[in-house]
C-alpha cells in the first residue's frame, strides 16, 4: 500500500510503497478516506521537531475500520472511525487528574510501524502516520462517529477542530463579548476564528502576514482582517479602545508571533499559545512588563480536550449545522498531490489540504 513518506530532515515527502504488520491484540486496521496535511507534518520534515526516519507523515484522518485484532472492544468492522494521535493512556498523573491531554503516554513523535517496500524498519508520525491508504493502530487512537459525517469534516475533528475549538471554550474559555485575537491563519488558526466567533466573542480580529487571507478569514466569522506587519499592535489597540484585546491566540508557534501576541493582550488579558515551535526559538519578556502587565501566558496542548468525550460533541455539532467547517477546506486533492500541499503551506498559502483516498 502507498504512504507519504519523508525519507530525513530536509527531504521532500514521496509517496512510496510501504508494508503494515497486521493488526495485533487491541489494534485495529483503518482505511483512510480523508486525510488534512496540518503544520506539524510540515515541521516534521524541516528540522522543527526530530522524528526518528524514514516516516510516514499524517495525523488527521478519518476512515473505516475494515479489520479488529484479538481483544479490541472500542470498534468493530465497518465502523467510521476519526483517528486521534494523542491518545490518553487513562493511568497516568494527569489523566487520573482530568488532564488527559498531558498524558504521559501520548504525544510521540514517531513511532516504529512496519517496513518501507525496501525492507528498511519506518516510523509513523504521531503514531499514527496517517498520510497513508490505511494505519494500524491501537483501539485507543480511534473514536467512532457516525456514518453520517462526511469524511473530509471528520478527519479535521481530530487535529485543527480539536485544537482551535478546545483552545478558545476549554483552554482559554472565551466569554460572550470579550474580544479576540487570532494570529496566524493555518487551519488550527481558522478552526480557532470559528469556535471564538460561536463563542459570541465580541470582537475577533484574525491576522496573517497573507493579505489573501481576508477572505477566508472573514468566511470563518471574524469581524476584521490585519495584515501582521509592524503597525498590528497598534492597529489592534485602535480596534479595542485603547487597550488590547483580552484574548490574544498564537497559531504559528515562534517566538517573534508570541511576543506580537503578548503585545496585544490587555493589561490583564489572556495569551494562548497554540501553535508547536523549535525548542531553540526563545521568547524574550522582562521582568517589569510581566509584572506589570498582569497578563496569563500559557499554552493549549491538543485543545485541553479529552477526545473520547468532546469529538463526539464535535461530530454532532458539524452534523447539526452549528459548526461550519467549510472555510477550512481550501484544496483537496489525491495522495499523488500531497506534497504540493506541503509547499502551499511551507509559502503560507491557502488553510487545510484535505487528502481523499478512495
Ligand atoms: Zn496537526
Ligand atoms: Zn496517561
Amino acid at each position: 500500500m502507498r504512504a507519504l513518506v519523508v525519507a530525513g530532515v530536509g527531504a521532500p515527502p514521496t509517496v512510496t510503497d510501504i508494508e503494515l504488520p497486521a493488526p495485533g491484540p487491541g489494534e485495529v486496521r483503518v482505511r483512510v478516506r480523508a486525510a488534512g496535511v496540518c503544520h506539524s507534518d510540515l515541521s516534521m520534515t524541516n528540522g522543527t521537531v526530530t522524528p526518528t526516519y524514514p516516516l510516514v507523515l499524517g495525523h488527521e484522518a478519518a476512515g473505516l475500520v475494515t479489520e479488529v485484532g484479538a481483544d479490541v472492544r472500542r470498534v468493530g468492522v465497518g465502523d467510521h472511525v476519526v483517528l486521534n494521535w494523542a491518545p490518553p493512556c487513562r493511568g497516568c498523573w494527569p489523566c487520573r487528574h482530568d488532564e488527559p491531554w498531558l498524558c504521559a503516554e501520548a504525544g510521540t513523535p514517531s513511532v516504529a510501524r512496519g517496513r518501507t517496500a525496501g525492507g528498511d524498519p519506518l516510523h509513523v508520525t504521531l503514531g499514527l502516520g496517517a498520510l497513508a491508504e490505511e494505519v494500524v493502530v491501537g483501539e485507543r487512537a480511534v473514536i467512532a462517529v457516525p456514518a453520517g459525517l462526511p469524511f473530509e469534516s471528520a478527519a479535521l475533528l481530530g487535529c485543527a477542530v480539536l485544537t482551535g475549538v478546545g483552545a478558545v471554550t476549554r483552554t482559554a474559555a472565551v466569554a460572550p463579548g470579550e474580544s479576540v485575537l487570532v494570529l496566524g491563519l493555518g487551519g488550527v488558526g481558522l478552526a480557532t476564528v470559528i469556535a471564538a466567533a460561536s463563542a459570541g466573542a465580541g470582537r475577533v480580529v484574525a491576522a496573517d502576514l497573507a493579505g489573501a487571507k481576508r477572505e477566508l478569514a472573514m468566511a470563518a466569522g471574524a469581524t476584521d482582517f490585519l495584515v501582521a506587519d509592524d503597525t498590528l499592535t497598534r492597529q489592534v489597540r485602535t480596534l479595542t479602545g485603547g487597550r488590547g484585546v483580552d484574548h490574544a491566540f498564537e497559531c504559528v508557534g515562534r517566538a517573534t508571533t508570541i511576543r506580537t501576541a503578548w503585545r496585544a493582550a490587555r493589561r490583564g488579558g489572556q495569551v494562548t499559545v497554540v501553535g508547536m515551535g523549535g525548542k531553540d526559538d526563545l521568547v524574550e519578556l522582562s521582568a517589569l512588563e510581566i509584572f506589570h502587565s498582569a497578563r496569563t501566558l500559557r499554552s493549549s496542548v491538543y485543545g485541553s480536550s479529552d477526545p473520547d468525550r468532546h469529538l463526539p460533541e464535535l461530530a454532532a455539532a458539524v452534523l447539526d449545522g452549528s459548526l461550519d467547517l467549510g472555510p477550512l477546506i481550501t484544496d483537496r486533492c489525491g495522495l499523488d498531490e500531497a506534497p504540493a500541499a506541503f509547499a502551499r503551506m511551507a509559502r503560507g498559502e491557502g488553510a487545510r489540504t484535505v487528502v481523499l483516498f478512495d
